[in-house]
């Protein structure tokens, strides 16, 4: 199961559109990129880089990138623009939980800080169910493998994707 995990191709940042919508996760794995061009993602960058600035740098491991690891309190810190996409954010830092774990690092406390709110939310390790991260990621890798990307989801939240003018011209 551990291989399964390191060797999923789509890094967990991407992994988190399976909750958002599929059709982005399919488009942004099959390497159709327009994220740079997003407000919304210029926003999260910002964020992300005043933080680490103030803190530490961001930490790849694998093909994940975690924004601030605090080795001192075994916690990992992760930077998200609002809490709109909580659902992806929880299971980006669950997966990063799990992934340090299996790598022997003690790390078992992540916090999302959501910048709009300036709230945070903490997940524990200890809660962690492995089964269904891997069944996140097996169901993401059988998607982004079809030949085609599925169609438009209803409530998918178009309005500020980089992707609205490809999918609705
Ligand atoms: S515009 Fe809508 S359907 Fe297209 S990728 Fe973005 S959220 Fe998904």
């Amino acid at each position: 199961m551990f291989e399964f995990l390191l060797l999923s191709k789509i890094p967990p940042s991407q992994l988190g559109y399976y909750f958002i919508c599929k059709r982005k996760l399919w488009l942004v794995a099959n390497g159709i990129e327009q994220e740079q061009h997003s407000s919304i993602v210029q926003l999260a960058k910002l964020a992300e880089a005043t933080v680490n600035l103030r803190k530490t740098k961001n930490l790849k491991l694998f093909n994940a990138v975690i924004d601030w690891v605090e080795l001192r309190n075994n916690t990992i810190h992760e930077y998200k623009a609002s809490d709109k996409y909580s659902e992806a954010s929880r299971f980006q830092c669950n997966y990063y939980l799990l992934l340090f774990n299996r790598m022997g690092c003690p790390v078992d406390t992540a916090v999302i800080h959501y910048k709009a709110t300036n709230k945070t939310e903490t997940l524990l390790l200890a809660n962690v169910v492995e089964s269904e991260i891997f069944k996140i990621i097996e169901a993401a890798e059988q998607l982004v493998l079809q030949e085609t990307p599925p169609g438009i989801p209803k409530g998918a939240p178009c309005k500020h994707c980089a992707f609205f003018d490809f999918c609705y011209s």
